[in-house]
């Protein structure tokens, strides 16, 4: 059966009726990755030779915009998850990577920390060698999805030795990691993104994923193309959900006195246009971005700069449109619209942040010589 036929029976019975009490009870969508897992569709991009559907990009992009357009704290989970599987796939043991292929294993990225905040690339978190195979992790992470729920992190620390970063892949479950609060968000509230603290974990030298100090080049080599395509598209979902919920709304609210519908009034109209037209301009560059990874393009990488912020900007102006067209009643819960608005502010702010990223492209703009 094709993935996204795999994806709509799950979508209809669990993701989409449980985003409520996800959201209400900041409840981590256990049942809806449960029925992802049998489905196969968290070992999407996992190996056939592990058991994994064999998949990629495009088809993991298709998934998460599904998911997210009813549930996007699900689609960010899952989206950290691919991300981790990623780098778990080029550079992981066979017993993880059949385990997430089987769907029995949830992993996610640990990077962002509590003292160098939104600045991913400066890690105080360290690795020390305790003996000759053995290593010590101690740091503290801020806000990572599916803290104390996911089974494995991949977890970024300094370089053990010299410049640069350095990538494990751990035991969530090994005694030394906590997680010191809960996270009670404004958004994606079900995604447990807590604070996680490592004191001084043993773990094996083995579970380092790649050579010392080459985090930043694996980085952009396995996880950029995943990690930027998939944290802009839950956003491109979460504008068609909450653009659907919309239309519903207005096409089905009248006045008494005249019968006319809130879809009848040109202004409701032209915001509507409006947003629909930044969603579907943030699809396309998404799609667009799709393509040039796909084909190695020389624009892959400013694709890949361009394509989260711009989706996360979208997303905020989108959610704002479809607030005030549907008026006081985007206000209650049962039009699930105020949900999907108070989700819509996270991407904005996940590492990198919209505002890093923008400095980043002005910057390569002007270091490129004009014609
Ligand atoms: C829902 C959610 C889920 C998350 N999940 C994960 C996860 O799974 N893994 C993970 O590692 N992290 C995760 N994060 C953390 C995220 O990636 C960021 O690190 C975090 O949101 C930054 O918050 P802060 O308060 O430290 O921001 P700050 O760094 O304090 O930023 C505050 C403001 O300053 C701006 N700013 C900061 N530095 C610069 C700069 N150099 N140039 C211009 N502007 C700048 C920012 O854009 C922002 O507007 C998650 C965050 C959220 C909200």
């Amino acid at each position: 059966m094709h993935f996204l036929e795999q994806l709509e029976p799950i979508m209809r019975e669990v993701i989409a009726p449980n985003a409520t009490t996800t959201d209400a009870h900041a409840a981590y969508p256990r049942q809806a990755l449960q029925a992802l897992g049998q489905a196969g569709l968290l070992g999407l991009i996992s190996s056939t030779d592990v058991g994994g559907l064999g998949l990629g990009l495009p088809e993991a992009v298709q998934v998460v915009e599904r998911i997210a357009q009813d549930c996007p704290c699900t689609a960010m989970v899952l989206t950290m998850h691919y991300c981790g599987t990623v780098y778990i796939e080029q550079l992981g043991g066979k017993d993880v990577r059949q385990a997430i292929a089987a769907g029995r294993h949830i992993t996610t990225l640990a990077v962002s920390e509590t003292a160098t905040r939104s600045h991913i690339w400066a890690m105080t978190s360290q690795a020390q060698m305790q003996a000759a195979d053995t290593v010590l992790i101690s740091g503290e992470k801020s806000m990572i999805t599916s803290a104390g729920q996911a089974d494995s992190y991949v977890w970024t620390t300094r370089a053990m030795q010299g410049e640069g970063n350095t990538l494990w892949l751990l035991n969530a479950k090994d005694p030394g990691f906590s997680v010191p609060r809960a996270f009670d968000g404004l958004g994606l509230r079900g995604n447990h993104s807590a604070p996680i603290s490592a004191q001084a974990v043993p773990t094996a030298l083995s579970s380092r994923l790649g050579a010392d100090g080459q985090a930043e080049p694996l980085k952009a080599q396995y996880l950029m193309p995943y990690f930027a395509t998939l944290i802009a598209t839950t956003s491109i979902g979460l504008m068609q959900g909450i653009l659907r919920r919309a239309i519903t709304h207005i096409s089905t609210s009248r006045f008494a006195e005249s019968g006319t519908s809130l879809a009848d009034l040109p202004t409701i109209r032209a915001y509507l246009a409006k947003a629909h037209l930044r969603a579907d301009q943030a699809r396309l560059l998404r799609d667009d971005t799709v393509a040039a990874v796909q084909a190695a393009r020389l624009d892959k990488g400013m694709r890949l700069l361009l394509v989260k912020a711009a989706a996360a900007e979208a997303a905020l102006e989108v959610s704002d449109t479809a607030m005030r067209i549907c008026g006081g009643a985007a206000f209650r819960k049962e039009l699930g619209i105020e949900r999907l608005f108070r989700d819509a502010r996270a991407a904005c702010v996940m590492a990198p942040t919209s505002d890093v990223l923008f400095d980043k492209i002005g910057t390569l703009l002007c270091a490129t010589p004009t014609p």
